[in-house]
């Protein structure tokens, strides 16, 4: 009897993909210290481009400047299907082409995108990879909680979807970290553990950092949360990806 001997299962592709959506620059370049401590690479997917000040422009240059990734987030943050159904010129018109056009005359020139609030479908998509987007970034939540009541709860280790498999695939789905997402600390260990194990790449995604529980309307990540994470996956040797990266390992 023959036996098929395996591949030896290498993990050097194992990764971790953490982008943050919307528009806090100031926010997000006072990580800097610790995106350099644990000398993690993320994406910042910026939106309503064209309200950025000349300072906003310079501290996001300064991130690209550090190995991160400066991707798009629509004009206007609106919603995709209801914009397309108007025609995709329609679309691009109101949420693409003016925030692109900003992007440009700022310097950066992004070639990945995140969904506003998630929404999209398979002809906002299409018009979005005809564009030059190398990946589409929608949203992934491991708990819901609706009127109070858990609906369902699903370990982030139990969501294939979240996992980078260097398919090429670019259409993906992302953890939400923020504080409403109910994660643990030992949750995301066993999450990074996965990706080592199964050599791909966890996606995650936040908004706001914030330094205490969300309050008036705040919506992000506890930053010592998102450190553990950082300090996690360095243990653990995992490469940092952003998320045009992912999109080109083969
Ligand atoms: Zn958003």
């Amino acid at each position: 009897m023959m036996h098929c001997r395996q591949n030896a299962q290498t993990n050097e592709k194992a990764g971790v993909a953490i982008s943050f959506d919307d528009h806090f620059i100031n926010e997000w370049f006072a990580l800097r210290p610790i995106f350099q401590k644990y000398n993690a690479k993320v994406t910042f997917f910026v939106t309503c481009p064209d309200s950025l000040t000349a300072d906003e422009v310079s501290k996001l240059k300064t991130l690209q400047s550090d190995g991160h990734e400066i991707g798009f987030h629509g004009t206007i943050h609106g919603k995709s299907t209801e914009l397309i159904m108007a025609g995709p010129e329609n679309y691009k018109k109101i949420e693409l082409a003016p925030g692109l056009s900003y992007m440009a005359k700022a310097g950066f020139n992004p070639t990945s995108y995140a969904h506003p609030g998630g929404n999209h479908n398979d002809q906002v998509d299409s018009v979005l990879l005809a564009s030059g987007f190398k990946i589409l970034r929608d949203v992934a939540i491991s708990r819901r909680k609706i009127m109070g009541f858990q609906m369902y709860a699903l370990a982030p280790r139990l969501m294939p979807w979240i996992y980078y498999d260097f398919d090429s695939e670019r259409i993906v789905d992302a953890l939400l970290i923020d504080e409403d997402s109910g994660l643990t600390e030992a949750e995301m260990k066993e999450a990074l553990e996965k990706a080592k194990t199964d050599n791909k790449a966890l996606m995650l995604f936040g908004h706001e950092p914030l330094y205490g529980k969300p309050k008036n309307g705040e919506y992000g990540f506890d930053v010592p949360f998102l450190e553990q994470i950082l300090k996690e996956a360095d243990r653990q040797k995992l490469k940092f990806y952003t998320m045009s990266e992912l999109a080109d390992t083969k």
